[in-house]
């Protein structure tokens, strides 16, 4: 099965050979900058210790994951202006679909495969997402014969089939995080979306390609643990450095706070009430998904958060490349107690109260804000992190 390089008028430039998810280390910086978990000892080891050989990840590889994003979100972003409304549907659970999510997912699944082999996969699509929706089948059909897919049915059922991995992932050399479009409600709406890929190294993320459309003119968000986060154009152009700002607000200064684009009156006075109980005025910044996380690292908000409340626990795919994306750019990350957020559960973020990411040292007030709001509205610790 083969997806060639894929070449329309609706796609960024081709970027000569071998692009870099950030510009070559090895030119601008003396010391040795390749990440732990790529050396050549550790991915002999990871082959031994992994049931696939699959499993061994490299720098270069990651480029080239980082291609397969650029690409896909480019490719979402012609498929959404072309969408047909039978193309839309309702999951089981009450969530929105299109069949650009399913068939984005075959589409970087199978290139994902082309170069790293059968990696274990947690996905947020599955062989149910549109199924017994027949427009919605043939439209996914029809893109991904557009995008130049031909693995065919069995491919297609494979690759959705494939991403269903759950329990823990302490013991799972590597394994992908996969939602092919987060925010999909934002995608239908012409609001915030993003296509998200992590990659997890014994639960732990250590990479991370997010397509970010509506942030900046549209980018791609990349980071490689410990190698700093990295926006590249959908359009082509240069890498540019996300830093967030470390500076503290100035008196009287306001806070900007990120609320969903559908949020109630009284979840936006939450949300203005939690800005303000930095001692700063609070001004309300919307965004949704990934993309909120996005927001903070681009300096067009200073906090985002996603609280648990009383639900079983977010999900992976909604939040472990952010995490990474925004720790690398210099964001404070973490849950109401100040802890990490433990990515190694499985599917959702069972052992974690909130993600709360900030810029300008906000983080351990919101943190301790959200805490004794949780205690206020009765929820239970969440326990079982092992923090
Ligand atoms: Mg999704």
């Amino acid at each position: 099965m083969a997806i060639g390089p894929v070449r329309s008028a609706t796609l960024a430039p081709t970027i000569g050979g071998a692009w870099r998810c950030y510009p070559d280390p090895m030119a601008s910086q003396g010391s040795d900058p390749t990440p732990e978990f790529s050396r050549p000892a550790e991915r002999e080891a990871a082959v031994g210790s992994s049931p696939s050989p699959a499993t061994t990840v490299d720098l270069d590889d990651l480029d080239l994951a980082c291609g397969v994003m650029h690409d896909a979100t480019n490719l979402a972003v012609a498929a959404r202006r072309d969408l047909p409304r039978d193309a839309i549907v309702d999951k089981s659970d009450g969530s929105v679909v299109t069949a650009v999510d399913v068939a984005l997912q075959v589409y970087i699944l199978t290139r994902l495969e082309e170069v790293f082999g059968a990696v274990p996969t947690i996905a947020e699509e599955d062989l149910g997402s549109i199924r017994g929706k027949p427009a919605a089948e043939a439209h996914c059909r029809r893109l991904l014969a557009e995008w130049g897919y031909d693995g065919g049915e069995a491919g297609i059922h494979r690759a959705l089939s494939s991403g269903g991995l759950d329990g823990s992932t302490r013991d799972v050399a590597f394994a992908w995080v996969l939602d092919p479009i987060d925010g999909t409600q934002g995608f239908v709406d012409g609001d915030h979306w993003c296509p998200c890929l992590a990659l997890l190294r014994r639960g732990e993320v250590v990479f991370a390609a997010n397509g970010h459309p509506t942030v900046r003119g549209g980018a791609l968000l990349t980071a490689v643990k410990d190698g700093g986060t990295w926006w590249y154009p959908l359009a082509g152009g240069e890498f540019e450095r996300a830093e967030v700002s470390q500076e503290p607000l100035r008196v009287g200064e306001s806070v900007r706070l990120v609320a969903p684009a559908r949020a109630t009156e009284s979840q936006m006075r939450a949300r203005a009430a939690v800005g303000c109980s930095t001692g700063h005025p609070c001004t309300l910044v919307h965004s949704d998904s990934q993309a909120k996380y996005a927001h903070v690292i681009a300096g067009l908000a200073d906090v985002a958060y996603s609280r648990r409340g009383g639900g079983p626990g977010k999900y992976v795919w909604d939040h472990a490349g952010a995490i990474l994306l925004a720790r690398e750019a210099g964001a404070w990350v973490g849950d109401t107690d100040g802890g990490d957020i433990d990515l190694s559960l499985g599917r959702r973020l069972g052992g974690n109260r909130a993600v709360i990411c900030t810029a300008r040292s906000l983080g351990p007030a919101v943190a301790r804000e959200l805490a004794a709001r949780d205690v206020a509205e009765g929820f239970t610790p969440a326990g079982g992190a092992g923090r």
